[in-house]
């Protein structure tokens, strides 16, 4: 595998274990839904978007590093996926 095909592997792998992740949260409670749920609102997914796009903008504007930044994008591709699962059920 090329270093280019290992690293697509590799991100799409964080991603999938982000999407993981906030199925763990939601079922320990810490939040109702994920945009995978149609109980959750365009609008409200669209907020949960926004507030990663935010924390993506900060980790450049205030230069918090490559590690925050990619764990940022990491969530915002993860709610996209997310929101993604419930379009393809419906
Ligand atoms: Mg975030």
């Amino acid at each position: 595998m090329g270093n280019a095909a290992a690293a697509r592997s590799a991100v799409v792998g964080s991603i999938l274990d982000e999407r993981h992740r906030q199925g763990r949260l939601k079922a320990e409670g810490r939040f109702l839904h994920t945009p995978a749920d149609p109980e959750m609102s365009d609008t409200a997914f669209l907020a949960v978007l926004m507030e990663e796009v935010g924390e993506v903008a900060r980790a450049i504007n205030d230069g918090e590093g490559t590690a925050r930044l990619r764990d940022e994008l990491v969530q915002v591709a993860a709610v996209c996926v997310a929101r993604l699962e419930l379009l393809a059920r419906s």
